[in-house]
């Protein structure tokens, strides 16, 4: 099998939080894209959130208008997801940080879509060569890691499996630097570049806060003014999630060791429901004025 490198349609699984920002940045590029998701009324969510942020980057000025119309155009919704991969080149797969249900979505991705087609994961930890190792096109797999929010941050972390050949790393560059993306290449390990290293400062940084050595809001300010970081590691957490971030967390436990145990903490926080901004309420408190 070889991978078509000229690619027009781009088919983003999951509309979430992350799905829905790489349709935008997939549209905007370019690219035919179809935002496929388990219900309409997610798909029609997400749209309309695609639909804000576009409108946004026009006000700004950072967008113009043809640019706007022209990705509105391009973008499909699609929960038929036979239909939804029926011309796919590309799929990004951004569904839930759950191995079981990436495993199971690319087993059957690999049966529907056409021999050249390339599939991605946007995982922001677990491993490319065990989801590539559920379909028979290992060598057509690699993660595209994209950030939070998609459409403002620069990167995308591209990792390679094992098996994952020049040509699959080439379409996944190109699309990315299309999509107005600036790349890194990593070779798989938990968690790549990002997560890793952010992982350990969020933990550092809960570590500290449950042996009272300063406040949540000093310990960013401290990160932010005397580091130079641009958020807090708290501020950071309640933005991806504290769930998110303890799985994340629970997973480079298992496989890098003792170093990234989650802090009580942290668990503690999730058990409680405190799960960051989408909860209303995490480190910190969305709901007070
Ligand atoms: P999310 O929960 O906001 O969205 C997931 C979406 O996937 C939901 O809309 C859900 O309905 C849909 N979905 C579930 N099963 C599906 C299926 N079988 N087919 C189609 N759609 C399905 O999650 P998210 O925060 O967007 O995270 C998605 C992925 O991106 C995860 O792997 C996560 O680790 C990674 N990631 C997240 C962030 C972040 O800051 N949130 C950053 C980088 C990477």
């Amino acid at each position: 099998m070889t991978n078509k490198k000229h690619i027009e349609t781009v088919v983003v699984v999951g509309a979430g939080t992350m799905g829905q920002g790489i349709a935008h940045v997939s549209a905007l590029g370019g690219f035919q894209t179809v935002l496929n998701d388990v219900a309409d009324d997610l798909l029609r969510k997400a749209e309309t959130r695609v639909r804000q942020d576009l409108q946004k980057g026009v006000e700004m000025g950072k967008v113009k208008s043809s640019d706007m119309e022209g990705a509105l155009r391009r973008l499909k919704l699609e929960s038929n997801m036979a239909r939804a991969l029926d011309a796919a080149d590309l799929v990004i797969e951004a569904v839930p940080e759950n191995i079981a249900l990436k495993l199971d979505l690319f087993a059957r991705l690999d049966r529907a879509c056409p021999p050249h087609t390339v599939l991605a994961s946007n995982t922001s930890a677990l491993s490319i060569t065990e989801m590539a190792a559920a379909t028979k096109r290992p060598h057509q797999f690699i993660g595209m890691h994209f950030f939070n929010p998609v459409h403002k941050m620069k990167l995308v972390e591209i990792i390679r499996g094992l098996e994952t050949n020049d040509d699959t790393f080439q379409v996944a560059e190109a699309v990315s630097l299309k999509m107005g993306k600036e790349t890194v290449e990593v070779k798989e390990s938990p968690g790549f570049v990002t997560s890793r290293i952010n992982a350990l400062i969020g933990n550092e940084a809960f570590y500290m806060l449950q042996e009272g050595i300063a406040s949540a809001r000093d310990i960013d300010k401290a990160l932010k003014l005397g580091l130079n970081h641009p958020m807090g590691p708290f501020e950071m957490i309640d933005l991806v999630g504290l769930d998110t971030r303890l799985s994340i967390l629970t997973f480079l436990h298992q496989t890098l060791g003792e170093k990234y145990r989650p802090c009580p903490l942290l668990v503690k926080y999730v058990k409680a429901g405190r799960l960051g901004k989408k909860a209303g309420k995490g480190v910190y408190d969305y709901n007070e004025s």
